[in-house]
């Protein structure tokens, strides 16, 4: 067709532009699929992220042709529905897979500018306290329905954990902190022990794992009545549930950690402790401590260098900002003077148990020991160091720690349903079985484990 408006010679030419040009097409088409291909797994989003974009997209369109009788009813529910509820007005505004989230990710701003401490002061987690403990004793004299003991040698204990005011970076985040609260729970209810889960940054600048520093401080000074703090990270499970501390052998200690003296004191060693599972008495010299490690924490520049003086001077640790752990670890080592004689570095059960070496060992434990022992033979606490379930990235394979909490939580939860008469079918599992069949004399059946009345937690009602 073109040899009828130009010359043999001149068609000839364009009809190669036109072949060079849908080579040229092709290749540019070919290199942005490799190019969107390689970025999309890097920085700028994950092959995952993709895949959720182009499912919500095709979900989109899918919702869009969903039967009749769906949109009918969503229809009558906003016609009856008020204003005030914010009655809605279209079916999309019902539908919690097509809102946009971050919608009310974003928080209300009421215009008053942040507090903003002097750089040139010091970092400080309050008012000085020095008399705590004149304090705290004349508080205790004066309430004796608030004793600090509830039995002999059983110390009134607070369980204390929290999470990020946000929810988690990935969507299965929250429900892996559910499982891990609902397992505190079930543990504190068996021991008599009460529960605080906090999820308000007390302190914009101990934001992460610094920001237990102020809510300890905060509880401390709040309930005089709790003789001990038991800090739990959220990412740490009780897979013992029947295990009792030991409190008799702490009752002149002010810090139980799970630990060893050579590894803190002599090699300074970073992992010679851990402090996702600790023990602090309401005491003064708690205070003091805390008031210790706080000028390491403030995000920012002093975070980093306190960082770069701690790589420097523990043994093993990698380069990165000041962490509430190796904080404790050079404090105690350098300072073991003043601090070592009231510290309880424990060993001789998991007060924190390392996930890695135990999460394998679960139905070798189940075939050879029983709950209550605590140590390696039945870990009281299964901690997932690195795993950060509720962060966009961890330290090790999401599949692996994602299945290994669900196992971990399991094998602690067969202990709460074995009183009821059910167990997981395994520990990979989340349904449920019979144990036993149903009585018509429900307190005659066999509690093993004596979980359903233990004596730790029986109450002596004085005789009148
Ligand atoms: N945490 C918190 N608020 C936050 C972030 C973290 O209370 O905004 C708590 C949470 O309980 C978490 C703990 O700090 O478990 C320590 O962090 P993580 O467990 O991720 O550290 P790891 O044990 O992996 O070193
Ligand atoms: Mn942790």
């Amino acid at each position: 067709m073109l040899d009828r408006f130009l010359s043999a010679r001149r068609a000839w030419q364009v009809r190669r532009i036109m072949r060079n040009g849908k080579l040229t097409f092709l290749c540019l088409f070919l290199t942005v699929i490799v190019l969107r291909g390689n970025l999309g797994a890097g920085r700028f989003g994950t092959p995952g992220q993709d895949l959720k974009e182009i499912r919500e997209t095709f979900s989109y369109y899918r919702k869009r042709v969903e039967p009749r009788r769906v949109l009918e009813e969503a229809q009558q529910v906003s016609s009856t529905s008020t204003v005030s509820d914010g009655g809605a007005s279209s079916s999309d505004s019902n539908n919690y897979a097509t809102f946009d989230l971050k919608k009310i990710l974003v928080d209300e701003d009421d215009g008053e500018p942040e507090f903003k401490r002097d750089p040139n002061q010091p970092y400080a987690l309050g008012p000085k306290i020095i008399d705590w403990d004149e304090q705290r004793g004349e508080w205790l004299k004066k309430n004796p329905n608030f004793p600090n003991f509830v039995g002999t040698n059983k110390p009134r204990v607070l369980l204390v954990t929290g999470s990020s005011p946000k929810p988690c970076e990935n969507p299965v985040g929250d429900h892996y902190l559910l499982k891990s609260i609902k397992n505190k729970i079930d543990y504190c209810r068996l021991h008599g022990i009460e529960i605080f889960y906090n999820m308000a940054l007390l302190d914009a600048e101990m934001a992460g794992f610094w920001a237990k520093l102020p809510l300890l401080r905060k509880l401390l000074l709040s309930h005089p009545e709790v003789e001990f703090l038991w800090w739990m990270d959220s990412d740490a499970m009780f897979t013992d549930m029947a295990f009792e501390l030991p409190w008799e052998r702490y009752k002149d200690a002010n810090l139980v950690m799970h630990g060893w003296n050579e590894m803190v004191y002599d090699q300074k060693n970073w992992i010679g402790l851990n402090t996702g599972s600790f023990l602090l008495r309401n005491t003064q010299w708690a205070l003091d401590l805390l008031d210790v490690l706080a000028p390491m924490g403030p995000k920012g520049k002093v975070r980093e260098e306190a960082g770069a003086l701690l790589t420097r001077e523990l043994k093993d640790r990698p380069v990165f900002e000041a962490d509430d752990q190796s904080a404790m670890v050079y404090i105690l080592a350098t300072q073991k003077e003043i601090w070592g004689d009231k510290v309880y570095l424990e060993n001789a059960y998991y007060l924190h148990g390392y996930w890695g070496i135990l999460v394998d060992k679960y139905e070798e434990m189940i075939e050879n020991y029983h709950p209550g022992l605590g140590d390696h033979r039945w870990p009281l606490v299964t901690h997932f160091v690195g795993c950060k379930p509720c962060a966009k990235f961890g330290d090790y394979s999401v599949e692996r720690c994602l299945k290994q909490m669900d196992r971990a939580f399991n094998f602690g939860d067969n202990q709460i349903l074995q009183m009821y008469g059910f167990t997981h079918k395994s520990l990979g599992s989340r349904r449920v079985k019979r144990t036993r069949n149903e009585t018509s004399n429900p307190l005659e059946v066999n509690d093993e484990l004596g979980l359903l009345h233990p004596p730790f937690k029986a109450v002596k009602v004085p005789s009148s």
